[in-house]
């Protein structure tokens, strides 16, 4: 994966779950606290999936969950970076979120992944990092827009 420079974007082709998997552990390296992402795209395009193989290469214990009913899981990698997988699909107003405190949550103590993010406007942190995944059949474009230099200070 191309290094994230600051207000750069980039596309990549992805035609199969193994070329996703690929990328999203490739990603791993360049997720760091105080990091939010925002990933856009239909039900189906690949959201969770492509957060859970970030998460994989990120050496997380156990099972990754999709939180579509939970709304939010929260993980911790081997090197003790917590990470916050948030999926808003199911959120109609975004003070729902007050009712789970999303809003008391410091954005420099993780690094956060938000699905459905427009949902919740207002109330999550806003994205340092933007993710659209678009697709025909298996195949995937992922479309990602860097607004702070990752990895970098300047992302909290
Ligand atoms: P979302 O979170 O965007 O709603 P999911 O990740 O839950 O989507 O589902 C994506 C589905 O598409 C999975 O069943 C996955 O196996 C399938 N799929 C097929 N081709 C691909 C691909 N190239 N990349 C990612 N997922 C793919
Ligand atoms: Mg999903």
């Amino acid at each position: 994966m191309k290094e994230p420079i600051e207000n750069s974007s980039v596309e990549y082709w992805v035609n199969s779950p193994r070329e996703m998997a690929k990328l999203g552990r490739n990603w791993a390296q360049y997720v760091q606290r105080g990091c939010c992402m925002h990933f856009e795209g239909d039900l189906g395009a690949g959201k969770t999936t492509l957060i859970q193989e970030i998460f994989n290469g990120l050496n997380v214990a156990g099972p990754v969950l999709s939180p579509t009913f939970s709304i939010m899981e929260t993980y911790t990698t081997d090197l003790g970076l917590e990470l916050l997988h948030i999926d808003l699909y199911r959120i109609e107003d975004p003070d729902e979120l007050l009712l789970i405190g999303l809003d008391e949550l410091d954005k420099r103590d993780y690094a956060w992944f938000i699905e459905w993010p427009q949902h919740g406007v207002g109330i999550v942190p806003s994205a340092d990092m933007r993710i659209n995944i678009s697709y025909a059949g298996n195949a995937r474009k992922v479309a990602m827009e860097f607004n702070s230099a990752v990895p970098s200070t300047s992302c909290s």
